[in-house]
């Protein structure tokens, strides 16, 4: 069935505008009476009818009320030292495909780039724009948040991010040497789960303390020293079949 992405909350009758009702009804040929999956921007996802189209206005009415995306499951994060160019938003891509709820990029001491405000604000926009297209690719049913870049202390201090109950923090340690992130999580029952992943310079031995204490556990992906971008898919995938958001 057709799917589009609704930028408003869902509601028993609600109105697709401009660029999405053009794509609807020119590109998607939706048609009064027919049905399209909204995914709101609540969350919330719903089979709806095409009740009327007025020029480049589309009205939809709420047919049912579908379960959200993964509903039950636990979330997974992806917190991410930044990457040098392209291999930053390759990470971004694949997390979306990998059914990460969101990236939230930091900076560490490692990290080999740095950007001043405008240019953060720019990566991010282009980042989120990846994402969405990415999103929209893959069928997933929810957009995946690209946060602003912040620093790694400021990130650990995000209580709402790391406090909530149900919250479990795997660090991927490529120092790591007691336990893989298979054993940890076979072990876990988590409602959220958060990944840290490094830059290719890694964690100072001062930010691995940081995080342990923040009650990260460090998890090894094995003897081989990944690059970081191969870590990051590695860990999310893993991880998402671990919990069985990779079962059908
Ligand atoms: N500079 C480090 C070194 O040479 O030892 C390597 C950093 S690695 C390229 C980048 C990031 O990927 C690490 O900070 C870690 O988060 C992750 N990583 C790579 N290999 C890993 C492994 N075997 N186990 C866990 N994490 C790994």
């Amino acid at each position: 069935m057709r799917r589009l992405f609704y930028p408003g909350e869902l509601a028993e009758e609600i109105e697709i505008t401009g660029g999405d009702a053009h794509h609807l009804t020119r590109v998607m040929r939706a048609r009064i009476g027919d049905e399209v999956v909204i995914a709101a921007a609540d969350g919330r996802i719903a089979r709806m009818q095409v009740r009327e189209v007025v020029h480049d206005v589309v009205r939809l009415c709420l047919a049912e009320e579908l379960p959200k995306e993964g509903e039950g499951a636990a979330e997974v994060f992806l917190v991410q030292a930044l990457l040098k160019g392209e291999k930053m938003e390759l990470v971004v891509q694949k997390a979306v495909e990998l059914g990460a709820a969101a990236v939230c990029p930091i900076e560490t001491e490692n990290v080999v780039v740095r950007y001043d405000a405008k240019k953060a604000a720019a990566k991010t926009a282009r980042w989120q724009k990846i994402a969405d297209e990415a999103a929209k690719q893959c069928g997933r049913n929810a957009l995946m948040r690209v946060e602003d870049i912040a620093p790694l202390p400021s990130l650990l201090q995000d209580t709402e991010l790391f406090n909530a109950s149900g919250t479990a923090i795997l660090f991927c340690y490529e120092a790591e040497e007691k336990q893989s992130m298979r054993m940890v999580l076979r072990t876990l029952q988590a409602r959220r789960i958060v990944l840290i992943v490094g830059a290719e310079g890694g964690f100072s031995p001062a930010e691995a303390e940081r995080i342990r204490a923040m009650g990260g556990q460090p998890v090894s992906l094995g003897r081989r020293i990944l690059r970081a971008e191969t870590a990051a898919i590695t860990a999310l995938a893993v991880t998402q079949y671990e919990l069985g958001n990779l079962d059908l």
